[in-house]
């Protein structure tokens, strides 16, 4: 038998993953393989990043297309992926200006760093603070850590990034006083809390988060890394809520699998970023954006309606099901709030062929934007029994 590489990877790589005993060796659409011969129906897409799946085979043609002609160039020439993804998440956001970066954190880094200078050319110094939402996640970088509104990720690594407040969601009384008290540069969040625990933030304080942004002339950031790009059955959460941010970021299902990351920038921020004012040497990576153009393409009205179809069912078949105590989430970002622990719900699943994900205290459900509607069948049945 072959060596388990549960073992050499216990041994060799940094101990920060508390993994599940489940080593991947291949997968197609939302059914993955482990090295036991074991199948597994994917409702996670790797904490929502395969957009389409497995291997699926639009994507994976546009990816080895590009593969056959260069594979990176740095950002000291032109290539054409990189080019005619900006030009595509331009035209279906409004958005005027993209940055290209290779993870979720480092686009918010971007972000982070339009809004200070917007302010800073803006209004001069003494408006450099970002004010993030309690129980948030940007990122693990330093500064995203400083941002991300949970203080047990803080702890261990004082000092971070200076400039950051959190201010509680759903509370416009204590976010206004937040920004007379802090003259910010920014207020950020997310419309829904992944890493949080999958909270929908109420359109009334996402509307007068992006009206005091407006009225004061404060950069709005939305962080779309997670509920981006067709997750919750529009291209970016923001459409559902009647706003129109001045940054956005994004990562996560934005590649389709690959690594990329991008902040997009409206009307208002678009020349705040000028020559040697940023950069990232793999950032817009052809490949990436190859794969990227292949999966934002598709994202149509039509495919974007079944994936909101697909969440209906979701609802309706989980909602009143024995051992659930409430639902969360919009489109295909579904959180499961059990009456069991959700991490042995998980774990009933994953030994039943299931890959759930959790998120605080609930179940997190992300499955491929495209899982078949058998599959998802398959898998709800198992997470029925496992909740009840
Ligand atoms: C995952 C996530 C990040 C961090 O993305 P990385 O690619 O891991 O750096 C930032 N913000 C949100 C909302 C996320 O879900």
């Amino acid at each position: 038998m072959s060596e388990s590489f549960k073992e050499l990877d216990g041994a060799f790589v940094a101990g920060t993953y508390n993994r599940f005993p489940v080593e991947v060796v291949s997968g197609k659409g939302a059914v993955w393989t482990a090295a036991d011969g074991r199948e597994y129906i994917d409702m996670g897409s790797g904490i929502g990043v395969n957009s389409f799946g497995c291997l699926d085979d639009e994507w994976r043609q546009a990816v080895v297309a590009q593969l056959g002609k260069i594979q990176h160039a740095s950002n000291l020439y032109y290539t054409e992926p990189c080019a005619k993804l900006a030009r595509l998440l331009c035209e279906r956001t409004g958005m005027k200006k993209v940055f290209f970066c290779n993870s979720g954190a480092e686009a918010n880094e971007c972000a982070i760093k339009v809004a200070r200078k917007y302010a800073a050319d803006k209004k001069g110094e003494g408006h450099s603070t970002v004010i993030t939402m309690q129980n948030s996640f940007h990122g693990r970088t330093l500064t995203t850590l400083a941002a991300t509104g949970q203080e047990h990720y803080h702890e261990l690594f004082q000092p971070l990034t200076p400039g950051f407040v959190s201010t509680p969601v759903n509370d416009i009384a204590a976010l206004e006083a937040c920004v007379k008290a802090n003259s910010p540069a920014a207020i950020m969040l997310e419309c829904i809390q992944g890493e949080g625990g999958v909270n929908v933030l109420d359109a009334a304080f996402v509307q007068a988060a992006a009206r005091i942004a407006k009225e004061q002339d404060i950069v709005l950031i939305v962080d779309e890394v997670q509920t981006g790009n067709g997750r919750t059955g529009k291209l970016y959460s923001y459409m559902h809520f009647g706003i129109q941010p001045d940054v956005v970021s994004t990562a996560k299902g934005l590649g389709g699998g690959l690594p990329l990351g991008a902040t997009l920038m409206s009307e208002k921020v678009q020349g705040v970023l000028g020559f040697g004012d940023h950069g990232s040497t793999f950032g817009g990576n052809p490949v990436c954006c190859a794969g990227a153009i292949s999966i934002l393409s598709r994202l149509t009205d039509d495919f974007l309606a079944e994936v909101s179809r697909k969440s209906r069912h979701v609802f309706d078949e989980l909602s009143k099901a024995p051992g659930v105590q409430a639902m969360s989430g919009i489109g295909l970002m579904i959180g499961i709030k059990p009456e069991k622990p959700a991490g042995d719900v998980v774990k009933a699943c994953m030994e039943k062929g299931v890959l759930c994900l959790t998120a605080k205290d609930k179940v997190r459900l992300l499955p491929p934007l495209n899982i078949p509607m058998e599959t998802l069948d398959k898998a709800l049945a198992v997470i029925k029994a496992a909740l009840a």
